[in-house]
């Protein structure tokens, strides 16, 4: 598995709609890999927040994976 995959199966990984295999992947991807440990992180803290405010029922998959991607794409502020 690499970066790729791993980003690919993230949100079915936090789901725990993925086979067992795959979940064997992913989690052993995120213990050799620091990045996707990050990012796994991330989502899985968005996806607390989303379920804190009680939308993570109604909130498409579509809807949390675009708002997940601009929260990561969001540049960190200018340092002067
Ligand atoms: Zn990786």
């Amino acid at each position: 598995m690499d970066c790729d995959d791993c980003l690919d199966k993230l949100y079915t990984f936090l789901d725990k709609e993925l086979a067992p295999t795959e979940r064997t992947a992913v989690a052993q991807h995120l213990s050799d890999c620091g990045d996707c440990e990050d990012n796994f992180g991330f989502e899985e803290r968005f996806l607390e927040v989303l379920r804190d405010c009680g939308t993570a029922d109604i909130a498409p998959r579509e809807l949390r994976e675009r708002v997940a991607e601009r929260l990561r794409r969001t540049p960190p502020p200018p340092t002067l």
